[in-house]
């Protein structure tokens, strides 16, 4: 099986976006993910799944904390940002949840303190305790296929 198989596997399965963030030594760090997931409810965890390559990963090691940002429908240009897909840099203005930096505008911003990490392959997954949640009202940006979507309702 080859690399371009499996992904074209796996983006069969539509996801959400988020933008993970994670602050250290005061410089905010961003990155575009869709490997994201709920864990457990009691206690509240989740995990997210990050490059070996990736810069944000020694990033988290040594913070020790991270947010998970849901984006919005009207927010695809921030999943292009933070994945390294717009050249010219932008500024981002974030917001702050139990002192962690997140998007302002997103569906969700989740806060996280990294409760452990397990290398698997060239991926890094972080079980992440949740010290917070900010809900808005707004629907959800769509990956499927390689693209963006926004949801339409089936009637
Ligand atoms: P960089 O490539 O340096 O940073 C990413 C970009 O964010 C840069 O352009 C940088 O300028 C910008 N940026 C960072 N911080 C700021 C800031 N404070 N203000 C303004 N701009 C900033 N990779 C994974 O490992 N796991 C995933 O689950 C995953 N899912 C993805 C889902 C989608 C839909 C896409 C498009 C990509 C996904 N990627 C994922 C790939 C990942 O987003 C890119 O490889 C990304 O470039 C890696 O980021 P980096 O930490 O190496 O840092
Ligand atoms: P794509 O066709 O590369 O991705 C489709 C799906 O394949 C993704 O949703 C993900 O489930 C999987 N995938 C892709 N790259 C992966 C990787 N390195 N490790 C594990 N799973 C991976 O979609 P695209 O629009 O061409 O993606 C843009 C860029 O973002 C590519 O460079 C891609 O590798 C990267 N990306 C990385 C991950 C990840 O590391 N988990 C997830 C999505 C996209």
């Amino acid at each position: 099986m080859d690399d371009r198989q499996f992904r074209t596997a796996m983006g069969k399965f539509a996801t959400g976006v988020t933008v993970i963030t994670t602050e250290l030594d005061g410089d905010i760090h961003g990155m575009t993910a869709n490997a994201f997931m709920s864990v457990s409810l009691d206690p509240k965890l989740v995990v997210i799944s990050i490059g070996e390559i990736a810069k944000i990963l020694n990033k988290i090691k040594e913070s020790k904390m991270f947010t998970v940002n849901i984006l919005a429908a009207d927010q695809q240009e921030l999943s292009l940002i933070f994945a390294g897909q717009i050249k010219d840099p932008r500024q981002v203005e974030f917001d702050r949840l139990d002192g962690k930096p997140v998007l302002a505008g997103a569906c969700v911003q989740v806060a996280c303190e990294v409760s452990t990490a397990h290398v698997e392959g060239d991926h890094t997954l972080f079980i992440g305790k949740v010290t917070d949640i900010h809900l808005e009202e707004k629907e959800p940006l769509v990956f499927v296929n390689g693209k963006y979507r926004e949801l339409v309702g089936i009637s």
